[in-house]
């Protein structure tokens, strides 16, 4: 029977709007302040060569392994720490052996676990100099219509520029500046070989405009043109697979039951992060237009 599937400019259209609203520190009173889904577990799952999810429904935690260790994209909310380091074990890596964690961008509900995560494993850290302030103080910083939330601060040992990679054993990912979501947003790249197939893949920081302030941003005066910056960059690039940190803005977990139905190739797709961006910018656009014609 021919398999229904939903065009993924639609479904991006959808799950960015989800990913607008609760990729707040915090939103307003109207707004609860912790999605459900984020806490919500899901069996951990592989999603290529070495890579895993450890996350939970609604916030991505990834896991890039090699012989000599791992690297952990992303923590999610304090809380679901023990519950990521359980999901991590039970991929078959003993939490030790997680080395490195890098993360997407400096809001808690991407970060909220690091610091515990950092202590049990033992791991080092890598950011952003855009993020690492942020990240040690355990406080976002920039102009946003709600208010911020604190998190656990984290010691950062390596800073890392825009181009530059990090590795654990030949686990490497190379960090890719795109800021705008917060000003050291920062996506991931790493490749994989799926028998002879080179596979790239990208970690995608949250590029949604999601309630930061676009005109008379005090904290953050260049956050306009660091988004539009970041959208010529990311149309530029290309991914086979795109894992954001919040995975319905990819369908991650759509894509693992497909697979288990036996698509074995549905989180192959070159078309996900170019639907991604046009969504994305299309929904900036519109805001700062909107902000624009506010300020007038
Ligand atoms: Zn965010």
């Amino acid at each position: 029977m021919p398999r229904i599937r939903i065009p993924i400019y639609v479904a991006v259209r959808a799950a960015l709007r989800v990913a607008a609203i609760s990729c707040w520190c915090v939103a307003p009173a109207a707004v609860p302040a912790q999605e459900p889904d984020w806490t919500q577990p899901v069996e951990p799952f592989r999603i290529a060569p070495g890579i895993f999810y450890v996350g939970t429904h609604g916030l991505a935690a990834y896991l890039i392994t090699s012989k000599d260790g791992a690297i952990l994209v992303d923590g999610t909310v304090a809380e679901n720490a023990p519950l990521i380091e359980r999901n991590i074990e039970s991929v078959g890596v003993p939490l030790k052996q997680v080395k490195l964690i890098v993360t997407d961008h400096a809001h808690y509900d991407h970060v909220g676990a690091v610091a515990q995560i950092k202590r049990d494993a033992g791991a080092r850290v890598a950011a952003s100099a855009g993020d690492a302030g942020a990240l040690r103080r355990g406080m976002p910083r920039g102009d946003t219509n709600y208010p911020a939330t604190a998190f656990a601060p984290i010691t950062i040992n390596q800073i890392v520029a825009d181009g530059q990679s990090v590795a654990v054993g030949d686990a490497v990912v190379t960090a890719h500046l795109t800021p705008g979501h917060t000003p050291g947003c920062a996506s991931w790249s790493t490749t994989v070989t799926d028998g002879n197939r080179p596979l790239h893949v990208l970690f995608l920081c949250s590029i949604t405009v999601a309630g930061n302030v676009l005109v008379g941003n005090r904290a953050y005066p260049g956050i306009a043109a660091d988004f539009e910056k970041t959208f010529a960059k990311l149309s530029a690039m290309q991914a086979d697979i795109v894992l954001p940190s919040h995975p319905g803005v990819a369908d991650v977990l759509g894509r693992e039951v497909r697979v288990r139905a036996g698509d074995t190739n549905a989180f192959i797709d070159p078309a996900a992060l170019p639907a991604i961006v046009a969504q994305s910018k299309a929904d900036f656009e519109a805001a700062l237009a909107q902000a624009q014609k506010a300020a007038r």
